[in-house]
This record gives C-alpha cells, sequence and structure tokens, in this order.
C-alpha cells in the first residue's frame, strides 16, 4: 500500500475515487443513452497499472436529509412516489427510474458528500466520484434530463453547512448546459456557476446573459466548434471568474460528452481538452483552496470516448 506521505513524497496527489455496484442498479429503457455499461467502460480503463496508486473507496450510503440542502420536501417526496416497485417509471421524456434508481441517486449524494468530506478533511486532494444517475439537469423543483437530484448542488451547499465553506465554485464542461445547477444558484451569490456547453442543445438554457446575481458565467459553443474555442472559453471567461470569486472548493460537474466521438452533441473536444481543462482548474484549487477539488461524474455516451476522457482526466488528477 503506498501511504500519502510517499506519494507526495514523489510528487503525486493523493486521489481517491468514489464508485458503488447501485449505480449499476439504476436501470434506463433499451437503448437510452445514460446507461449502465457507461460505468461498466469507466471501471475496465481505471482497471490498468497507470492507476495503481488510485484510492479506490465504496461510496457510503447517502443522508435523504441532505437532498434538502438543493430540493424542497415536497418535491423529494414526489419523486420518491415514482419509484416503481417493478420495471421503469417515466419521469420525463427521457427521464426514467427503475425500483433501484432511488437507492442510486441518493448513493451518487452520499460518494459526493464523502468527496467533500475527504478534501476538507485532508484525506485526499482530490475525487473523482463515478456515479449515476448524473445530476446537474435537475432543478430545485424538476427532475429532468437523466437526472433526479442536483448531486452537484447539494455536495455544495454540504460544504457550505459542514465545512463552513464561504464560497464554492462548480464548473461544468459537460455539453449540455446544466440548468439545475443554474437554477439553484440563480440568486445565491455564494455559489459561482461556470458552464461551457453547445448551444443550440438541450436543454436552451446557458445564453451568455443569463448571470443570475452576478454569480453565472456561461460560455456557450457553437455547433462544430473544438479544442481551441473551449481553451478560449476557459481562458477568457471561466478561469478569469475563478481568480476574482477564489472559491474555498472547486466542484467540475465533469460530463464527457463534449468529445468528438459523442453522439449527443457536436462538439469536438478529445481526451487531451479534458487534461488541459482538468490542469487549469487544479492550478486554481493550488491557489486559492488548498488543493480541494470534488469531480463528480455527469454526460459521456460513447463509450469510448468517456472511457478515454476519464483516463485522461483522473490522470491528471493524480499527477498534478
Ligand atoms: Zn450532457
Amino acid at each position: 500500500m503506498v501511504k500519502a506521505a510517499a506519494r507526495a513524497y514523489i510528487g503525486g496527489m493523493v486521489t481517491r475515487l468514489y464508485t458503488h455496484p447501485i449505480f449499476l442498479e439504476h436501470i434506463t429503457p433499451p437503448g437510452h443513452p445514460e446507461r449502465p455499461d457507461r460505468l461498466r467502460a469507466i471501471e475496465r480503463a481505471l482497471d490498468d497499472e497507470a492507476f495503481a496508486a488510485l484510492d479506490r473507496a465504496e461510496a457510503p450510503e447517502g443522508d435523504e436529509a441532505t437532498i434538502l440542502y438543493a430540493h424542497p420536501q415536497e418535491f423529494v417526496e414526489r419523486v420518491r412516489a415514482m419509484i416503481p416497485a417493478t420495471g421503469i417509471a417515466r419521469v420525463d421524456a427521457d427521464t426514467t427510474a427503475s425500483p433501484k434508481s432511488w437507492q442510486a441517486a441518493v448513493t451518487a449524494i452520499g460518494a459526493a458528500n464523502a468527496a467533500v468530506d475527504d478534501v476538507f478533511r485532508g484525506n485526499a486532494e482530490n475525487v473523482f466520484v463515478a456515479a449515476r444517475p448524473p445530476g446537474h439537469h435537475a432543478e430545485k423543483t424538476t427532475s429532468m434530463g437523466f437526472c433526479l437530484f442536483n448531486t452537484a448542488a447539494i455536495a455544495a451547499r454540504y460544504a457550505q453547512r459542514q465545512h463552513q465553506a464561504e464560497r464554492v465554485a462548480i464548473v461544468d464542461w459537460d455539453v449540455h448546459h446544466g440548468n439545475g445547477t443554474q437554477d439553484i444558484f440563480w440568486d445565491d451569490p455564494s455559489v459561482l456557476y461556470c458552464s461551457t456547453h453547445q448551444m443550440p442543445l438541450y436543454p436552451g438554457t446557458g445564453a451568455v446573459s443569463e448571470t443570475g446575481a452576478g454569480n453565472i458565467v456561461n460560455a456557450p459553443l457553437a455547433p462544430q466548434t473544438g479544442s481551441e474555442v473551449f481553451r478560449d472559453a476557459f481562458l477568457s471567461r471561466i478561469l478569469p471568474a475563478l481568480d476574482n470569486f477564489a472559491p474555498d472548493l472547486i466542484i467540475i460537474s465533469a460530463g464527457f460528452d463534449a468529445h468528438h466521438r459523442d453522439p449527443l452533441a457536436e462538439i469536438n473536444l478529445t481526451e487531451n481538452d479534458f487534461d488541459w481543462a482538468t490542469g487549469q482548474l487544479m492550478q486554481r484549487a493550488g491557489r486559492h483552496s488548498d488543493n480541494r477539488l470534488v469531480s463528480l461524474l455527469e454526460g459521456g455516451y460513447d463509450l469510448q470516448g468517456l472511457a478515454f476522457s476519464v483516463v485522461a482526466h483522473v490522470g491528471r488528477l493524480m499527477k498534478g
């Protein structure tokens, strides 16, 4: 076993990975892009000598009470009531629930909150949470876009309530705009929400003019653009906003569907762009938040593109 001190000595970061078998039991209908095989592809990709030093942990059971950090009780009960005893229930046009979806969603929240605990307690510099269902489309009172609850938003508020973080930044590079995260923090200047996303594309929000309380930075990308435009959005919009905000914690809504192989969008990033963006955010975490960085899987629907991207992302988290 490699101890943290030894790893620090050789210059690496202590990177933790949370996952859990329950995440495979959130079942979606046949042909649905958000499927259990996504996590199997990630697991296979990280089952490699290069990731031997990754500190692997099983996600703890989530605390349902923390869902209320981002969603009202009445909505939580509405979602609970939609979970079917058998089969698959339709939540909206493209969002579904199976019998274990509640447990999967709550465990995803448990993993994200545990990741926040880890970076504040010094158990790890950074953490990647490979969970599903994803979360960034879930608004205060609406499950949508494959998402039941907004895991990233709950984790941000968890950091504020449990670890006295004053300012939390959420950087969302999923190719879809995180309308849910924007909705939840629209009038909350203690959380900075920065997003790169294809526009036009689902869900239709994310214009530059949507700025909330001055805490929302949207950097829409035109279809068929790629690395250069994405990196420019980071360099000219997102990184300066982070420096200005000086967060106590950076959370990444890490969707990998801006990869050129992804079937749901038309942005042409490669895994090298995710490596680069990860490095940039680590630099800001080093500057402002004592390296504290928590990365939560959102989208990414081409299994090979997803696997390559996660390898680049987690590899960079470990290398520093
Ligand atoms: Zn997406």
